[in-house]
């Protein structure tokens, strides 16, 4: 789950990170008030989740209240890459003598933690990576020793970054770390983290995202939850308790395993069509998970047939097929649906269909064959 810039700022400050004083506001009055609080001058900040607001007119500064009701005025609304501002971050304005960038995040090639620290910050790091990679000072984590103070303070030396700032962006360096690794996030990014005139060293934004398998640890992220937009039809199926994930394409596809689910993803491939979602019904394929599973594949607009794929082990395709029987009675399917059903009590399964087939649900002995009719039935080969 990706976090807003405030919601960032505020998962730094728990860690002790310096962030600037500030409050959201979403209405042009709020701006207002919380630019009073905050202190003139302030920067009116989109709420987006996509980078590059600077450039897209989304971070403004402003003197005084009338320039607040300007700029959040403007800003409120403003599409940026897609992304409508509904929400602004006010806060007090720094002044900036030098723009540094640092984050956290995992090489999963390395198996361990990577650091990036650059004396060229506030532009896109990959730019840098691109224009002038030894500007990137890297560090390799191990996740079992950690980053100590001593690492810190060789890494800053070897960015280079200036010697005023040298202490202290070592110190907050170590309390990102502690936030990425004890905050459980897969992302911890400041950019630009800055140096004031007057000498200090503080982030001036916050790109945290943090790693959902990671939630059952953390109630607090409670208040975070339903500021992600979600894929509506991910929603739905989690809400269930289902392995989906959405897709782009028309064909629906329930599978047994996830192996299965990806081999069957393939073949529909193979057969021409597209996959409009990957779900993974495990091992219980009774009548409520069958219907939530069909529910949530109706619910989208997009599929045109619908492939259901098992492969009975443990799960026994008797119970599949009358679960299949007990969702449909119970859920209005707007698709076609084409069953390939084999192994542990195949032959009994089938049996259960046989008198319930129809143009609307079919029965294809193999999985080539389903693949095949799914796509045929989803409007052919796209
Ligand atoms: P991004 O463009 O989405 O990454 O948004 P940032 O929060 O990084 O802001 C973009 C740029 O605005 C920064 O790189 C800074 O140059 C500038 N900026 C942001 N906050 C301040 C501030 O408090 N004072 C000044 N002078 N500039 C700021
Ligand atoms: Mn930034």
């Amino acid at each position: 789950m990706d976090l807003f810039e405030y919601q960032g700022k505020q998962y730094f400050a728990r860690f002790g990170i310096p962030i600037s004083k500030g409050g959201v506001a979403d209405t042009v009055d709020e701006a207002v008030e919380q630019a009073d609080q905050a202190g003139y001058p302030v920067v009116v900040k989109a709420q987006v989740k996509v980078g590059g607001r600077g450039k897209a007119g989304g971070v403004k500064l402003a003197n005084d209240a009338d320039e607040v009701r300007t700029h959040a005025g403007n800003i409120l609304g403003l599409d940026i890459k897609g992304h409508v501002v509904g929400r602004l971050w006010i806060e007090h304005a720094s002044d900036i003598a030098k723009e540094y960038y640092a984050s956290f995040t995992l090489d999963r090639g390395a198996k361990l933690h990577l650091g990036m620290l650059s004396a060229e910050g506030g532009v896109e790091i990959e730019e840098v990576a691109v224009s002038n990679p030894d500007a990137i000072a890297m560090i390799h984590i191990d996740p079992v020793d950690g980053l100590s103070e001593e690492q810190a303070r060789a890494w800053v030396d070897e960015a280079n970054l200036d010697e005023e700032a040298r202490a202290q962006a070592a110190e907050l360096l170590v309390k990102l770390y502690r936030c990425y690794v004890e905050g459980d996030c897969d992302l911890a990014e400041i950019n630009p983290l800055i140096l004031t005139p007057e000498g200090r060293v503080h982030a001036l934004d916050a790109k945290v995202t943090l790693d959902d398998n990671a939630a059952f640890r953390h109630p607090e992220w409670e208040e975070f939850a339903g500021s992600d937009v979600e894929d509506e039809r991910e929603a739905r199926a989690k809400a269930r308790g289902l392995n989906y994930i959405g897709l782009d394409g028309s064909v629906g596809i329930i599978a047994n395993g996830a192996g299965l689910a990806m081999s069957t993803l393939d073949v529909v491939n193979q057969c021409g069509g597209t996959a409009a979602n990957f779900l993974d019904i495990g091992g219980g394929a009774n009548a409520d998970v069958m219907a939530a599973a069909l529910e949530v594949i109706n619910s989208d607009p997009a599929v045109r047939s619908i492939f259901v794929n098992i492969f009975g082990g443990i799960t026994r395709v008797d119970e599949v097929a009358n679960g299949v029987l007990e969702a449909l009675k119970r859920v209005d399917i707007s698709s076609p649906i084409v069953l390939r059903l084999d192994g542990t009590n195949a032959v009994a399964g089938r049996q259960i269909l046989a008198d319930h087939l129809s143009d609307r649900l079919v029965a294809e002995p193999t999985m080539i064959d389903a693949a095949r009719r799914a796509v045929a039935l989803a409007g052919g080969k796209s």
